[in-house]
């Protein structure tokens, strides 16, 4: 569609990112140009209302840019997840595996609970390591998973498959 065509335009290939390579998908160009950035958030609100989302979790960092202004649009609550350490509440924590070694992801406990249908926002999907935790991290609080939407998927790096146990039916859109 013209949304896609749009969005791909404004996402800018970085070679040898974070580490020789890796071919890294930046974002920045989107998000400085507010018709593109105003198509993405539609695009996620739209699936907000789709899936009967009651919140919404955006992953730190680039998850938090492209979920808050989607929550304003959909008129549902905005839930960080962050990288632990960073929440001042008591939290619920998430280990994960990542290339090497492990890393952790924490919720405020009280953000989210039984009733709540939680939307997950990213920008990328690569291995789904992040997102799979995220999915744990919901269904540990009591809340039920209504889906995950990013707006890329790095389809060869298998995130998708590796998901589809943690998500139980719930819809991965990438757009
Ligand atoms: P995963 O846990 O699926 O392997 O990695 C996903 C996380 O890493 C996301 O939070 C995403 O922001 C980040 N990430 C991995 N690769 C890329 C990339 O090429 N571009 C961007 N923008 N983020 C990436």
């Amino acid at each position: 569609t013209e949304t896609v065509g749009l969005l791909l335009s404004r996402i800018r290939d970085v070679p040898d990112y974070p580490k020789p390579g890796v071919l890294f998908k930046d974002i920045t160009p989107l998000l400085a140009d507010p018709r593109a950035f105003t198509a993405l958030t539609d695009a996620l609100a739209a699936l907000c209302v789709q899936h009967g989302a009651t919140k919404i979790v955006g992953l730190e960092a680039r998850g938090f840019i492209l979920a808050a202004p989607v929550s304003v649009r959909a008129g549902i609550g905005f839930i960080p997840v962050r990288k632990a350490g960073k929440l001042p509440g008591a939290t619920l924590k998430q280990a994960y595996e990542l290339e090497y070694g492990t890393a952790e992801i924490e919720v405020h406990a009280e953000d989210l609970g039984a009733g709540d249908r939680v939307l997950v926002i990213d920008d990328v999907l690569a291995t789904g390591g992040t997102a799979g935790a995220c999915l744990e991290l919901i269904r540990r609080a009591g809340a039920e998973v209504a889906g995950v939407a990013v707006l890329m998927e790095l389809g060869f790096l298998g995130g998708r498959e590796r998901l589809e146990p943690a998500l139980r039916g719930a819809p991965l859109d990438a757009l």
